[in-house]
């Protein structure tokens, strides 16, 4: 037994160190770089990048040129490109790819369009998503917080439709220039993605993650942004939602507290709000979502993005034009 293990072993290195080279050899070929967050993005089999449902991917684009425009399509979402200097990496183009947590596992296109005045440049990459293992979770809550009765609806509905509303328009240009923070100091439960039994009834996958942490404690806006709307909602409570530029979102609900207004510029550790138990919560605990181009993907991906210790933003200020993000 112990042997048939270990000869297993050797050919799964084997197998391992032979992928490795050729996502070198690869690597050193195309012009489309990607490289992804925490876990480092498992490398498909035959060269193609892949990532987990819920995660990001930072996908780069070398080129010395200064494009008009760098946009990609992937499952029918536009991926704006901005323009990124890092000291010591070759100039170009980087774009934040989020692969929503209910995108079917699969290979999936990649287009990236870089557009020189007349000219357009076509690049085309394979994205293997990968299935996440949610957790399944089981809730109690009292009746009323889960079905809604016939007022109840509408108001959500219109609720739902606000927000649309608020979101349809977004930054162009990109506002965040830091690393991410995290915006409450407490206790992740660790359920982005997990599908919810709520009193014995399938619901909406969690799409966001869950901090625990004390009534009244201080909420951090986690990168640069603008404050698009603040709500009080029946779901999510009170609720703020900041426009971080080329369709990036993050939301913070069940507030007690909001100290930010509709239009107000936030920085990256700005608090604000207040952790609370507003809308539908069995507890104080700040619910933190992020809306990446339509994609809903895991607040905590953002963390270990590598914009970490100065990628420095470029000094004139000018983002790459993009497409208005569709509504989430
Ligand atoms: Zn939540």
């Amino acid at each position: 037994m112990i042997m048939a293990f270990k000869q297993a072993h050797a050919r799964i290195s084997r197998l391992d160190r032979t992928l490795m080279m050729v996502v070198v050899l690869l690597s050193s070929i195309f012009p489309v770089e990607l490289f992804s967050n925490t876990v480092p993005a498992p490398k498909g089999v035959d060269g193609q990048y892949s990532g987990k449902q819920g995660q990001v991917l930072v996908v780069k684009v070398k080129g010395e040129d200064q494009a008009t425009e760098v946009k990609g399509t992937f499952l029918k979402r536009t991926i704006p490109f901005f323009r990124e200097f890092r000291p010591g990496e070759p100039a170009g183009y980087v774009g934040l790819l989020g692969i929503d947590m209910q995108d079917e596992p699969g290979t999936y296109e990649l287009a990236v369009e870089v557009k020189q005045g007349e000219k357009a440049k076509q690049l085309s990459f394979n994205i293997l998503v990968a299935k996440e293992n949610f957790l399944v979770e089981h809730l109690t809550l009292p009746k009323e917080k889960v079905d809604l009765d016939e007022k109840g609806a509408a108001r959500w509905k219109a609720e739902q439709e606000q927000v649309k509303q608020a979101l349809a328009e977004n930054s162009r240009l990109k506002l965040w220039h830091s690393n991410f923070v995290e915006p409450v100091n407490g206790k992740r439960t660790g359920i982005f993605g997990s599908v919810r039994i709520m009193n014995g009834k399938p619901r909406n996958p969690h799409n966001g993650e869950d901090i625990g942490a004390p009534l009244g404690a201080d909420v951090a806006a986690t990168n640069d942004g603008i404050v698009r709307i603040t709500v009080d909602h029946i779901f999510s409570g009170k609720g703020v939602f900041v426009d971080h530029g080329l369709g990036f979102y993050t939301m913070y609900f069940h507030l007690s507290d909001i100290l930010v207004k509709d239009g107000d510029l936030v920085t990256a550790g700005q608090i604000i709000g207040k952790v609370g138990a507003t809308g539908r919560a069995t507890g104080p605990h700040l619910h933190w979502g992020v809306k990446l181009n339509g994609a809903r993907v895991n607040p905590y991906s953002l963390l270990d993005l590598p914009f970490k210790n100065g990628s420095s933003p470029e000094k004139t200020g000018t983002a790459p034009v993009s497409e208005a993000m569709s509504a989430p």
